[in-house]
């Protein structure tokens, strides 16, 4: 006799069978690697998990994951969907009318389901930016969306407080951008040390968090100018103008006047082995190390050109695999793509190349096929990288599990060999820099709050809108960190 193994959310018992939204048959866990399970969904919310034996009931959609893995949708801790030039706008899928609309399908297809999203960048107002950003995404997205703020200057630190009252949680502090190099990144500004350490105090006396881009400025600068005049030509060279390390310093610099500040901070875009050493030598439990699958999949020795050009840039393959290593034994903390949309026309020359590379359609694949199936990390500690550890530390705790209460943002995954194509990704972005790779997992089929978003190459929902995030923090108590 088989014995059945049911949970059911207090109160969902007896309700209408009907009303429930969706049931996926014959799920594998990570939790369990034993027994198949069935999982159903009502309002945007698993109600119940039960062995595969168990009828669920009807339900408005039922999908059979045939012992396929199920796993929470991926968290994208870094994307700027929406960070265009204005010379693109033209460009179908690049303008302000249709950008989150394009990407956030792109992302779904690739098991994505949440973006944490910056801010357009630039001055005057952080205000003015976020309220637009939302606005923007809230008509567009098909995925969910939390914004992160930008403080470019002392005004928009003097507009923290009322931006958490709107909302915001998350604001990130630029170390390496001056001059030029501002301005042609959208009037990007970098706060100095003693900014810095106002901004920590005023995000910390405000019960939110910090992220920082961690490349210092003078070093950056000075190696640039050598650089450039020695003639920019590969990546090996885009690496040389951003050693190391300016990450190293900057890192150091930013984690010790946080905790000096009781400020959270994450170093996102961990690119080497410096913040990685830094936080280990503070001992600063309020430090997040975020790192993007392209600093272990793409180096100085990838034939992409100036498409290759990201900052911080891409590693020699050396350090590319001293990177996977230090993820395997557990020093980084969750990912984000670091997701841009510029096209290839604006990657043409080694010089004026924007820096910033598409993937948030490629994150969870390309980790899964990197750490799981080629380097034999287990699915659960995946699932934390990609989903649960940024659902804590972002304060989204519905997210990143498959569990009793928890959202139903799903990913069904296809196991088997499957080469990379640009465009099959459903981005705006008409290269990427993973061409010809292959996966060996990838998303079959997609569920966001409860909704199949995506399968088998397919929007079948295409009306459907994710939940802009940060409505949920709205008028909640400050400290929520
Ligand atoms: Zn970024």
């Amino acid at each position: 006799m088989t014995s059945t193994v049911r949970s059911q959310l207090p109160g969902t018992d007896g309700g209408d069978p009907a009303g429930l939204q969706l049931v996926i048959k014959n799920a594998r866990l990570s939790t369990d690697d034993n027994e198949l399970h069935n999982i159903a969904v009502r309002a945007g919310t698993i109600v119940a998990l039960a062995n595969r034996n168990e009828d669920l009931g009807p339900a408005e959609t039922t999908v059979d994951a045939e012992g396929r893995w199920v796993i929470p949708g991926a968290i994208d801790t870094h994307s700027h969907i929406n960070q265009r030039a204005p010379e693109f706008n033209h460009v179908p899928g690049l303008g302000p009318d249709d950008n989150f609309a394009v990407e956030s399908r792109g992302a779904l297809a690739g098991g994505c389901t949440t973006a944490l999203n910056y801010v357009q960048f630039g001055p005057p107002s952080l205000l003015d930016s976020y309220r637009s950003s939302l606005a923007t995404a809230t008509g567009q997205s098909m995925m969910n969306v939390c914004f992160h703020g930008c403080l470019m200057d002392m005004d928009q630190v003097a507009e923290i407080p009322q931006a958490v009252v709107e909302g915001l949680r998350t604001f990130k502090i630029f170390m390496p951008y001056r001059g030029e190099e501002a301005r042609n990144l959208g009037g990007i500004g970098s706060l100095n040390h003693a900014q810095m350490r106002i901004a920590f105090s005023e995000i910390a006396a405000h019960g939110a968090q910090a992220l920082v881009h961690a490349e210092d400025g003078d070093i950056v600068d000075h190696c640039m100018r050598h650089e450039s005049s020695a003639g920019l030509d590969s990546l090996a060279g885009w690496e040389r103008s951003r050693p190391t390390i300016a990450e190293g310093d900057a890192a150091w610099t930013a984690m010790y006047l946080a905790e000096e500040a009781g400020c959270p901070v994450s170093i996102v875009h961990v690119s080497s082995l410096e913040a990685i050493r830094a936080r280990r030598a503070l001992g600063y439990s309020g430090a997040g190390l975020e790192s993007c699958v392209h600093y272990m999949l793409l180096t100085t020795a990838s034939d992409i050109g100036p498409e290759g050009k990201v900052a911080p840039p891409l590693r020699d393959p050396d350090l590319a695999e001293a990177i996977t290593e230090a993820v395997l034994a557990g020093e980084i903390d969750f990912f984000g793509s670091d997701h841009n949309v510029w096209p290839s026309a604006a990657k043409q020359e080694w010089e004026s190349a924007k820096p910033g590379l598409p993937g948030i359609g490629l994150m969870l694949p390309l980790l899964l096929t990197h750490l799981v199936y080629e380097r034999g990390m287990t699915m659960e500690r995946a699932i934390a990288l990609t989903s649960r550890n940024a659902a804590v530390r972002f304060g989204l705790p519905g997210k990143g599990r498959v569990a009793l209460g928890a959202d139903a943002d799903l990913v069904i995954l296809e196991e088997g060999r499957r080469e990379i194509r640009a465009d099959e990704l459903h981005s705006a972005v008409d290269y990427s820099p993973y061409e010809g790779m292959t996966l060996r997992a990838w998303p079959h089929t997609t569920v966001c709050g409860g909704t199949v978003v995506y399968q088998d190459g397919k929007f079948p929902n295409p009306d459907f809108r994710g939940e802009m995030l940060n409505n949920r923090f709205r008028g909640a108590a400050v400290g929520v960190f």
